[in-house]
């Protein structure tokens, strides 16, 4: 082992417990390039990983917002060369021959591995990736930048863009979190009235920094009779993970309006069937998005000064920068750098 070739990365070896190791490095097998990782961003989801919610064949690397260069091709692939700066995701790269891939649904193939779950992920200094899930990375976008872009970004951009608001329509983003931050500033640039809503008052100044036209605080009263009065939303995106805030919020959908959950969270969330039927509403959610999908969420990013406000931490710190953002004290993305 001592002349192998070897690589850092924090790894889940057990629930709740992330451990600094080196690992050797190995070569992309058919359909898999390797990437040195020059930065990756800290996402509410790894906690799938590090306790554990989803099952993990431990130990397991996580970390699925990864941006670095190839520098080894696998057999097979092509359109992807050494030296390309790339990104990737939480969907690992569809399988191109399941019915879903068929159908061109490829968030949902059913042969995809997720990035930091089924397969180790960028919490390290080498990542072995599957070409069909890659996204080519914008000169105009640092690696730092464009880490959080690829599933905060991806998640917020993807079910913005794919709803069935127009410009104008009363959009309303619910939760300034990681996503939620980005949700605001992809709903201004994409045209749409927009209204943040989040608990308390002493986030309204950030909401309207970040190109909010309206704030509700949840906690002053009723969010949905807030955006009634401003004539009902067309889109509401749920940032937040709670199933009663979900359900507060649904009357405050104009008739044909659609909640949009993408904060992803176990509890239920209990609408009434009046609700949905009189007004003809929906509540949907949306799994991050495809790789056609990233490209626009980074081109578009750079086209319109979108950006995650960013911390970065060195990786050997990746278990303080999980801790932190576990305690909700990310302000707002916390990214790993290695060099
Ligand atoms: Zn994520
Ligand atoms: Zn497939």
């Amino acid at each position: 082992m001592e002349n192998e070739p070897t690589y850092q990365a924090m790894q889940a070896v057990a629930p709740g417990r992330l451990e600094f190791v080196r690992k050797l490095v190995r070569d992309p097998g058919p359909g898999e390039v390797r990437i040195r990782v020059e930065a990756c961003g800290v996402c509410h989801s790894d906690a799938a990983t590090v306790e554990g919610a989803l099952p993990i064949d431990w130990p397991r690397v996580p970390g699925h917002e990864a941006v670095g260069r190839i520098d080894a091709v696998g057999a097979h692939v092509q359109g992807w060369v050494i030296g390309q700066r790339v990104g990737v995701g939480f969907l690992g790269g569809s399988c191109g021959h399941c019915e879903f891939c068929r159908e061109g649904d490829l968030v949902n193939c059913r042969n995809q591995e997720f990035t930091g779950v089924h397969r180790d992920g960028g919490y390290a200094e080498i990542l072995i990736a599957r070409a069909s899930g890659l996204m080519p990375t914008p000169d105009d976008l640092s690696s730092v930048n464009a880490a959080p872009l690829l599933c905060a970004g991806l998640t917020t951009f993807s079910a913005l863009r794919k709803s069935p608001a127009k410009p104008g329509d009363l959009v309303a983003v619910l939760g300034i979190g990681g996503l939620g931050h980005l949700g605001v500033q992809y709903a201004r640039h994409m045209g749409f009235k927009v209204a943040a809503i989040a608990r308390g008052a002493e986030k309204a100044e950030l909401a309207k920094k970040l190109g909010a036209h309206y704030y509700i605080d949840s906690a002053a009263g009723s969010s949905a009779d807030a955006l009634q009065a401003l004539g009902g939303a067309k889109v509401i995106l749920i940032t937040a993970s709670a199933g009663k805030t979900v359900a507060d919020t649904f009357k405050g959908l104009r008739p044909g309006g659609v909640s949009l959950l993408v904060g992803a969270s176990p509890e239920p969330i209990e609408v009434s069937g009046f609700d949905l039927i009189f007004g003809s509403r929906k509540l949907e959610g949306a799994l991050t998005g495809d790789p056609e999908t990233g490209d626009e969420t980074l081109r578009f990013s750079a086209l319109s000064g979108v950006s995650a406000i960013i911390e970065t931490m060195p990786l050997e710190k990746a278990a303080d920068a999980y801790a932190k953002m576990m305690a909700g004290k990310a302000r707002f993305r916390i990214v790993l750098t290695m060099d």
